[in-house]
């Protein structure tokens, strides 16, 4: 038997960053449906102890790492004494490299995942990426150390994952692929007039039609910046011009998203909305397995309906490809500065449409730089971070 088949029939062992959120909650979810092919060997959040102590003692880990070091006693209560606790961001580092590991899957919202990553691409890990910000912030550095130590990026997000399988695993498809189409629900003020855009409550905004995920992610659906964000993402996933990137909404959440080829032809991949579809993908790739996730009902699905995006009155969409087609620091800048206004309309400093407002003001007064150097990604998003809570009044 060759070494590559006989270690994809082998159990994957990996590290999870982010275990205590939305998608590490799903990632639990598939591990427990395969166990023999999916072994977690280490586990990290934030601050979310407890959460975090009730998953040691299900998977049995013996690596955890915890960003919030002011919470280490609370967790070492509540562990193993066998466990080994590692702390802050270098904590998350080092369980990045975690040796027995095959694979990291990085589910950590913002900048936060970002050193771990490239902690692990230098420990030769490949590496599961469902945090988008990773590689808006820092595509070109993600991208290319992944190809120099030769690891692998596979996409978590469902769009990108989508893609993946229509593309077979062939990053760019080569010349055959004339478009990459990202499918979006259109969030919950898809329908909605303009001008009562300025009324969107926090509630309303925290309730999206089709997918349950954290409070980040969730909003950045109604304001269409996860898209944006996503279409930066497949640029550097995929190795493709941001110009050959479009966005089709489509309110069911069917279809993740869609391959355009040159001769016309059209490739989608679709799957009920559970994370654990792209997850489970990501983790056993290169190999399909049935791990037990329930298929469409083709009976059940009334419609799938297709139209454009309003992006007149979702500006996120046109800011994204602006940031994109600029590139180097500018994409930074417009991750970092639609956190801050996120965080604002969630503290109730900024209404709904000032994110909008506040990442094109931002971005329109920067100075775009090269992003070659972690240390150049770094300043702009830490100038972004000052500029845009100015601009949010705070
Ligand atoms: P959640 O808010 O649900 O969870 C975030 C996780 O990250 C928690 O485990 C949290 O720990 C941890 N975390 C946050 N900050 C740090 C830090 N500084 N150090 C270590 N851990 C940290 O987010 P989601 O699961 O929704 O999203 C995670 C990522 O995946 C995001 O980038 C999102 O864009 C992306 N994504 C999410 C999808 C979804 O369906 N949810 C779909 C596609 C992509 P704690 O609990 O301790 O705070």
């Amino acid at each position: 038997m060759d070494d590559a088949l006989m270690t994809s029939r082998t159990r994957k062992k990996v590290v999870l960053l982010g275990s205590t959120g939305s998608i590490g909650r799903s990632t639990l979810e598939v591990a427990r449906l395969l166990p023999e092919r999916i072994e977690l060997v280490g586990l990290a959040a934030n601050g979310s102890v407890e959460a975090l102590a009730v998953q040691v003692r299900e998977t049995g880990v013996k690596h955890v790492a915890l960003c919030d070091a002011s919470r280490i006693g609370q967790l070492r209560a509540l562990v193993p004494d066998d466990v080994v606790i590692l702390a802050g961001p270098e904590g998350l580092a080092e369980l990045a490299t975690l040796e027995e590991a095959d694979m990291v899957l990085v589910a950590i919202v913002g900048i936060a995942g970002l050193q771990p990553t490239l902690a692990a691409i230098e420990a030769g890990k490949d590496l599961a990426v469902a945090s988008k910000e990773i590689l808006v912030m820092a595509g070109e550095i993600v991208t290319a150390a992944a190809e120099r130590k030769g690891v692998k990026l596979l996409p978590v997000d469902s769009e990108h994952n989508a893609i993946f399988q229509c593309l077979d695993g062939h990053r760019g498809g080569g010349k055959e692929v004339s478009r990459l189409i990202l499918t979006a629900s259109g969030g919950p003020f898809r329908t909605w007039p303009a001008e009562q855009l300025a009324e969107v409550t926090l509630a309303q905004a925290l309730k999206h039609p089709t997918w349950e995920m954290g409070r980040k992610i969730t909003i950045d659906s109604a304001t269409l910046f996860n898209k944006g964000l996503e279409m930066i993402e497949a640029r550097w996933l995929f190795g493709i011009g941001m110009e050959r990137i479009d966005v089709v909404v489509h309110p069911q959440s069917i279809v993740h998203s869609m391959v355009e080829f040159i001769d016309g032809s059209v490739l989608a991949q679709l799957s009920r909305t559970d994370m654990c579809f792209p997850i489970q993908y990501a983790l056993t790739w290169p190999e399909r397995l049935a791990g037990g996730l329930k298929p469409l009902d083709f009976g059940a699905l009334a419609k799938l309906e297709f139209e454009p995006p309003r992006e007149a009155d979702f500006p996120a969409l046109g800011l994204a490809r602006e940031a994109g087609l600029t590139g180097g620091t500018l994409p930074a800048v417009f991750n970092a500065a639609n956190e801050v206004a996120v965080d604002a309309f969630i503290a109730g400093a900024i209404r709904f449409p000032d994110i909008w407002r506040v990442v094109g003001e931002t971005m329109h007064g920067h100075e775009v730089a090269a992003a070659s150097s972690l240390e150049a990604v770094i300043a702009a998003d830490a100038w972004a971070r000052r500029t845009a809570g100015v601009a949010c009044g705070r």
